[in-house]
């Protein structure tokens, strides 16, 4: 009885001398070969050849600093809350006469570590922030890891360096360019 029409029939006639060489199959598995050398290779030479990111891409955060290098954290924690992986924590402190040229806000975070391992790159963090601080950047993706204490990237990994600021279309939110 035939409960489907997808029972394929054994072919029970006894192989050819030709069959027998395996030369159907060799110039079967040739001929694939040779397809695929001359059709357009979907790999490329990473790093060296890079793809386009797609627009909605998100990557490696950035801790934005303003036009004058100070950074723009408060430590407000909004981020932390939105984020629903869980993998912001901070550690706020006030900032001390004399240090206005570096935090920008009377609070700034002396910690903040994000958690690469939770982070699921939703743009919560980015969306929550109030003071335009942090981004998720479109065109860095975040390094692979071997050692799971490389995971956790702090202030030193993720406080935009003044010779390479990163560019994260900060003005939609503040209408400058820092
Ligand atoms: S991108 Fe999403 S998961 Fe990652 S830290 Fe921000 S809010 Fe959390
Ligand atoms: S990054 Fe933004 S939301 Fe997060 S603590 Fe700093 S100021 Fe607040």
């Amino acid at each position: 009885m035939q409960l489907t029409n997808r029972a394929k029939k054994t072919n029970k006639n006894p192989m050819t001398i030709a069959e027998r060489l395996y030369l159907p199959a060799l110039a079967g598995g040739l001929g694939t070969t040779i397809k695929h050398f001359f059709k357009k290779k979907p790999t490329i030479q990473y790093p060296e050849q890079k793809r386009e990111f797609s627009p909605v891409f998100r990557g490696l955060h950035v801790l934005k600093r303003d036009d004058q290098g100070r950074e723009r954290c408060t430590a407000c924690g909004l981020c932390a809350v939105a984020c629903p992986a869980e993998a912001i924590t901070m550690i706020a402190g006030e900032r001390e006469p004399g240090q206005e040229h570096l935090y920008r806000e009377e609070k700034y975070a002396v910690e903040y570590e994000v958690n690469m391992l939770r982070c699921i790159f939703c743009g919560l963090c980015e969306e929550a922030c109030p003071k335009a601080a942090i981004f998720l950047q479109p065109d860095k993706i975040a390094p692979a890891f071997f050692e799971r204490d490389q995971v956790i990237f702090g202030k030193d990994r993720l406080v935009e360096k003044m010779d390479d600021r990163a560019s994260v279309g900060i003005e939609k939110y503040t209408g400058v360019k820092s």
